[in-house]
């Protein structure tokens, strides 16, 4: 039977969350690359707070890459989604103001699936708004888990190794690792 969601052409949000390294990026991108192949209509946006990897892209930590506009706002996208986009998708949710929560549930409203990833918690397991906002508003929750990079188990968190106290540090590698509940240690603040 057909889907009734798909039938009756209704938009939806589907949140991809997890820790670094978890391949929500991996995936946003996977999602983006089967709605292409099935001739949808597909608009990416990421903040321009993410500059790993240029400002003109979605980019992987394994340099799986999309084409994409940076915007500084939320309501930046609403003025650039076009009448006919059939998905949109939006990396890196957690880097937004919170307006964005509003901006994917009137996309969605307006008949478009939304598909935005970004990590659940900050550095110091703490939940980011904007993400635990639209979890909760979402008719599709995925979470990724990365592998610990201490002792191999699934992993659910993000350890800062640089000692920055900032809460936004963009950073792979060189700043960050992916560690499972035992080998995570909280930062004093
Ligand atoms: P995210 O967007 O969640 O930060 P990406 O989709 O950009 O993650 O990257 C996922 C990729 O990162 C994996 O496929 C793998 O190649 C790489 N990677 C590096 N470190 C790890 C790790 N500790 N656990 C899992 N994948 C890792
Ligand atoms: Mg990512
Ligand atoms: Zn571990």
């Amino acid at each position: 039977m057909a889907n009734p969601l798909i039938y009756h052409k209704q938009g939806w949000i589907e949140v991809i969350c997890g820790c670094m390294f978890s391949g929500k990026t991996e995936e946003l991108i996977r999602r983006v690359r089967t709605a292409l192949i099935a001739k949808q209509k597909v608009q990416l946006f990421n903040s321009k707070i993410d500059t790993r990897y240029g400002i003109d892209s979605i980019t992987s930590h394994n340099q799986n890459k999309v084409a994409a506009t940076c915007v500084k706002k939320s309501d930046e996208i609403l003025a650039l989604v076009d009448k006919d986009t059939q998905v949109v998708a939006i990396d890196e949710i957690n880097f937004f103001d919170k307006g964005i929560v509003a901006v994917c549930e009137q996309l969605a409203q307006a008949g478009k699936r939304v598909i935005a990833a970004g990590l659940d918690t900050d550095y110091r397991a703490e939940p980011f708004e904007v993400t635990a906002a639209l979890l909760a508003k979402a008719e599709f929750v995925t979470k990724n888990l990365a592998v610990c990079t201490k002792c191999g188990n699934p992993a659910s968190f993000t350890q800062r190794i640089s000692k920055d106290k900032k809460r936004i540090v963009v950073g792979t590698t060189d700043a960050y690792q992916a560690r499972c509940r035992r080998c995570y240690k909280k930062p004093r603040q």
